[in-house]
């Protein structure tokens, strides 16, 4: 077996046999000519066929891959008529007197060698485009045919690299995967294996013709594929990509429908996050929104303390991303299990009742506010609801209110846009909050239910310590009841409650829940298709 690494840019799993895509080799006739006239007109012809054909090409994709990614095509025709890069091959038509396949082949790298050495990222990229269109222009003047070196079998397509035309070009039905030696994560092409969900490898320096017709694995998962790979390595994967495929299907079946119930209660199904690597999670499993950011993970991921503007960054890519979506940010939820070296906290001797989330934050206001201010910033992005962790007391809501107040009113003086429709919330997590829940809900738009903390204390059982496994019952008729309380007076007071602790993610609750009135269920990424598929068969009337 051979192992070839690079840079995966889709999760996913393709098995079969490979086969090398190759261009067929062409020879640009470089004599040149004594009229013109002719090549100009050569090369008039084979820009307009050019252009009809990604106007095909672009209505494929549209199909295939989304309005978004097929206007790549649209950008190709235009380019057809950018009288810049039309000169650039005219001239050495007209001042040279070459043949129109020449001038086309020299003009457009030209400009895309141009394109390749600016600066900018977006510039550098745009290079790929037109050395695709230059190529299509070159394959229409010399009559070269592609069509038929995809071959008719399943395959997973190697090739040095594949232009965005080359690549929507392919029937799909028959792509297992591709992998190529170039090409970039933000290419087109790249873009486009994405949205035609396609487990795709690029930069992968070792590929080799000697593959062509071996049985390989391309495991997007960890980047890499396996020519003949072992069998015990086949089994696993293949039950992977199984598992895979089931969750594409249950997505197919789900993308766009509500989270319905038979007798017509609708509630919704948010996904849990860690920070901005995650949005693919939210988007890949169709959650409606983010029903809670846990923001701490901005904190643990960083050497340091992360800057206000570090942090704005970071929900500002969640929030533009997924707008118009509603992305829930808990505020830093420190102490107890998850210490952070310079936050300089004390050791203590019961860290889970101890200094920790909004009790830090509110003694340590600088460095809320420094989260705060960032937050604030961020909504004005996106849709953004602002959660505040740990809370037993009502005047630790207000405290918390005032402090945002403060952070506001200092953006607006500094002329820095917020948003005017930002959600409040808090975690119910504490035997208190559930007690107080009719006060508490005086102060915020919505509640969420942190069931993994709130079974520890309510239980009085250490989320940590594996030795109470038999003692710790997630069902527990306390904890049930409490979530119901919480539900009850959310509800009196027209404060929606949602739950985001793992619980909510039990099928077996599922129904308890609605019945219940839960608003809002917020899981692990992986969850939300299965809980969407749940809540669509139960039937409260019953
Ligand atoms: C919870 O306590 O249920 C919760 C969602 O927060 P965390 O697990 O991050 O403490
Ligand atoms: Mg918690």
């Amino acid at each position: 077996m051979q192992v070839a690494t690079g840079i995966s840019i889709l999760n996913g799993i393709g098995i079969g046999k490979i086969r090398i895509y190759k261009t067929p080799e062409y020879k640009i006739n470089e004599s040149l000519v004594e009229d013109a006239i002719p090549e100009l007109t050569r090369f008039e012809n084979a820009r307009l066929k050019v252009q009809a054909q990604q106007q095909v090409l672009y209505e494929k994709a549209v199909v295939e891959a989304g309005e978004d990614s097929a206007a790549i095509f649209q950008f190709h025709a235009d380019m057809l008529d950018d009288d810049d890069l039309l000169d650039a091959v005219k001239t050495i038509i007209v001042d040279q007197k070459h043949t129109a396949d020449y001038a086309a082949k020299h003009g457009f790298d030209n400009v895309a060698t141009m394109f390749s050495e600016m600066d900018d990222p977006y510039f550098q990229a745009r290079s790929a485009d037109v050395i695709d269109v230059g190529n299509a222009v070159v394959e229409a003047l010399l009559g070269i045919d592609t069509s038929s070196l995809q071959g008719t079998e399943p395959s997973i397509l190697v090739a040095e690299d594949l232009a965005p035309s080359e690549t929507v070009k392919l029937d799909k039905s028959l792509m297992l995967g591709m992998i190529t030696r170039e090409g970039s994560s933000n290419s087109h092409t790249a873009i486009l294996a994405r949205s035609m969900n396609l487990p795709a490898l690029i930069q992968c320096k070792d590929i080799a013709d000697d593959w062509d017709g071996k049985m390989a694995i391309l495991d997007g998962y960890n980047s890499c594929v396996y020519i003949d790979p072992t069998p015990d390595l086949l089994e696993s994967l293949t039950a992977k990509r199984n598992e895979d495929l089931k969750k594409e299907a249950l997505l197919q079946e789900l993308k766009g429908k509500t989270n319905t119930t038979i007798d017509g209660k609708t509630i919704h199904v948010y996904a849990n996050i860690g920070g901005p690597a995650d949005i693919g999670s939210v988007q890949q499993n169709d959650a409606e929104g983010v029903g809670l950011f846990r923001s701490e993970f901005v904190y643990l991921n960083s050497k340091e303390d992360p800057s206000e503007e570090q942090q704005f960054q970071a929900y500002k890519r969640v929030l533009e991303t997924l707008a118009p979506k509603l992305i829930i940010i808990r505020t830093c939820d420190i102490g107890a299990d998850k210490t952070i070296d310079y936050m300089n906290l004390d050791k203590e001797e019961n860290p889970a009742l101890g200094f920790r989330a909004v009790r830090i934050c509110l003694t340590r206001k600088d460095f809320f506010k420094r989260q705060l201010r960032a937050l604030l910033r961020a909504s004005a992005y996106g849709n953004l609801g602002i959660m505040f962790p740990m809370i037993i007391s009502k005047w630790e809501v207000r405290e918390c209110k005032e402090i945002l107040a403060e952070c506001r009113r200092e953006l607006e003086n500094e002329g820095v846009k917020v948003s005017d429709n930002i959600q409040i919330g808090i975690m119910v997590e504490t035997p208190a909050a559930v007690l107080c829940a009719d006060e508490l809900a005086e102060e915020v738009d919505f509640f969420s239910l942190g069931t993994n903390d709130l079974t520890q204390y309510t239980c009085a059982i250490d989320r940590q310590n594996a030795k109470l496994e038999r003692f710790a019952d997630t069902h527990h008729p306390a904890v049930l009841k409490a979530i119901q309380m919480t539900i009850d007076a959310g509800h009196r007071h027209n404060t929606w409650v949602g739950i985001c602790g793992e619980l909510g993610a039990d099928l077996s609750l599922t129904e308890t829940f609605l019945r219940m009135g839960v608003d809002e269920l917020s899981v692990n990424a992986k969850s939300v298709l299965p809980l969407r598929k749940q809540i669509r068969s139960i039937d409260l009337s019953k």
